[in-house]
């Protein structure tokens, strides 16, 4: 399409390809089989990996089972543990540039996003640091004369961390240090399509001092390595980021042994934009929420929900914000939206607007695959679609990638109904200048964050999550601290007041 803003491939010396290694018990393994990982962007096989099995996922799984029972970090103070927490956060920020050059490459992300989700990681750990050594139980001195209560909180044990390809770096310390934090031993596994970023934050966890079999690292595919972190008795807890399909089978899965299953599945999240918002903030949202890491982003805001009054005037505004959006090569600092992670999901983003477009919805803008010069074909064009009709794919499914759809609304509670008419909840946002819309809207909509007059910010304080099929348990802020410690109430009698229950005969 000849109006839009496409930035073609700059000069830029590839790095050579990265070969990683499993992390077991401190040491860096070799597997016989090994997987690549060809850029989407550049076409070229950007890393290497051990492509690990049953016998990685065991030997890693026993390896945390010995870590955590022999104490090593479990039964540290929250003190030492924080330290080492801290230290990793320094090293994270010294090694930014090594970890997104290839984080960029492998998952076709713009590299300035690369740059904000590894970076600001870093204030992950710091906070999750901060939790090791200030959170505590509690104490109940209320309980009767000679009566005692503790309640205390302990780590859960050895768990089991599945990360999805779209923010590698990110998703990982929205889990691991809090998991640290904790006291935990952990197994990780990242997507088989972005490794690499894992196995440098491995090399930093050693740099930083963490116990050998504290941290391993298995790299492969969901099945088997995946679904053995998911079903081993030597397993505490599973937490999983990725699609709901595959969160239930984890479901499945951890049945067997009932373990803790925390999970961070789709969405389909919508903003609502009331005629009195301020409309120019709320189409630059829009067009961040929607092809921000290129629209492949559990929050991307695929639908909006505009009132009927504005929607044709707030569409145009949001077709001309578009045309301004440089697409193209994510190593450029320019670029806004980069690749599409493989040719199948390019292939299946389309099928959405073909078949949106098939059952009477208007095509606003671009809706189709888009070549970048020098790069190929695995990009897809900035896309809006209005007249979407509730009951279609593209309103109601995850379509992950850089395509909006349009809906409309009247009254207030039109918009609310049509947000929760969803089976997914894990974002919504509101557009409007009357704090009491806003507020009425933020209560009853079904999502695990509401923004109001903002879109997508986040920070390490509070919880994140979602209701519905977007998933169970809640990550970072205090609340995701304690997924992963276990309560247990301690009984003191600290007096001699108690009758005795068998009475001696007269
Ligand atoms: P995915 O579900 O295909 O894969 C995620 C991880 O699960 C990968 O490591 C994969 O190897 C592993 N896996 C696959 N099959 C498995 C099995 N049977 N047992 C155990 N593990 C298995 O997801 P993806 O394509 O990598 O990521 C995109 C999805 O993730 C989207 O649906 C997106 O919304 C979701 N996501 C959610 C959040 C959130 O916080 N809610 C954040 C990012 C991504």
């Amino acid at each position: 399409m000849k109006d839009l803003t496409i930035n073609a491939a700059i000069d830029f010396d590839l790095p050579p390809i990265f070969k990683g290694r499993h992390l077991i018990d401190g040491v860096w393994i070799q597997s016989t089989e090994t997987f690549d990982r060809i850029s989407p962007s550049h076409g070229v096989v950007v890393s290497t990996s051990a492509c690990g099995g049953k016998v990685e996922a065991n030997a890693a799984i026993a390896a945390a089972r010995r870590a955590f029972d022999a104490g090593i970090w479990s039964r540290l103070s929250g003190k030492a543990r924080a330290s080492v927490l801290l230290k990793i956060a320094d090293l994270i920020e010294a090694n930014v540039e090594r970890i997104v050059v290839l984080e960029t490459l492998e998952s076709g992300k713009p590299i300035s996003q690369s740059r904000g989700e590894v970076g600001g990681a870093a204030d992950l750990w710091r906070y999750a640091a901060s939790l090791a050594r200030t959170s505590h139980g509690d104490s109940h001195n209320t309980l009767g004369e000679d009566m005692l209560g503790v309640v205390l909180k302990e780590p859960i044990g050895v768990v089991s961390i599945i990360t999805p390809w779209n923010f590698p770096f990110w998703i990982l310390s929205q889990k691991l240090p809090f998991a640290l934090a904790a006291g935990c031993t952990v197994v990780v596994k990242p997507s088989e399509m972005t490794p690499s970023s894992t196995v440098m934050m491995g090399e930093l966890l050693l740099e930083a001092g963490l116990p050998a079999g504290v941290c391993n690292i298995v790299l492969g595919y969901g099945d088997p390595v995946g679904s053995v972190m998911s079903s081993h008795d030597d397993v505490d807890m599973v937490t999983f980021t990725g699609s709901t399909g595959v969160g239930k089978l984890i479901t499945q899965a951890s049945s067997g042994t009932l373990k803790k299953v925390a999970l961070e599945l789709g969405g389909k999240n919508p903003q609502v934009i009331f005629p009195d918002a301020d409309l120019e903030s709320a189409a630059d949202a829009v067009t961040f929420g929607v092809y921000f890491n290129v629209g492949q982003c559990c929050n991307s805001s695929s639908r909006i929900i505009v009132h009927e009054d504005i929607a044709e005037s707030f569409v145009a505004r949001v077709v001309a914000l578009s045309k301004l959006v440089k697409f193209g090569d994510p190593l450029d600092p320019e670029t806004q939206v980069g690749a599409i992670v493989t040719p199948e999901h390019n292939a299946k983003i389309d099928a959405y607007v073909q078949a949106a477009i098939a059952e009477g919805a208007t095509l606003e803008l671009g809706g189709g695959v888009m070549p970048v010069e020098g790069l190929g074909h695995q990009f897809y064009q900035p896309t809006i679609i209005s007249g979407v009709r509730p009951d279609m794919a593209i309103a109601r499914e995850e379509v992950f990638g850089p395509v909006l759809s349009v809906l409309t609304f009247r009254t207030l509670d039109e918009a609310i109904a049509l947000t929760n008419d969803s089976e997914f909840g894990l974002s919504a946002g509101v557009w409007s200048e009357n704090m009491h819309t806003c507020l009425e809207f933020a209560r009853r909509a079904q999502a695990g964050t509401v923004w109001t007059n903002t879109w997508m910010d986040g920070y390490p304080e509070l919880a994140f999550g979602g209701v519905k099929q977007s998933g169970q348990g809640r990550e970072i802020g205090s609340y995701g601290y304690d997924e992963f410690l276990e309560v247990k109430s301690l009984v003191m009698r600290i007096g001699r007041s108690r009758a005795p229950w068998v009475q001696a005969s007269t």
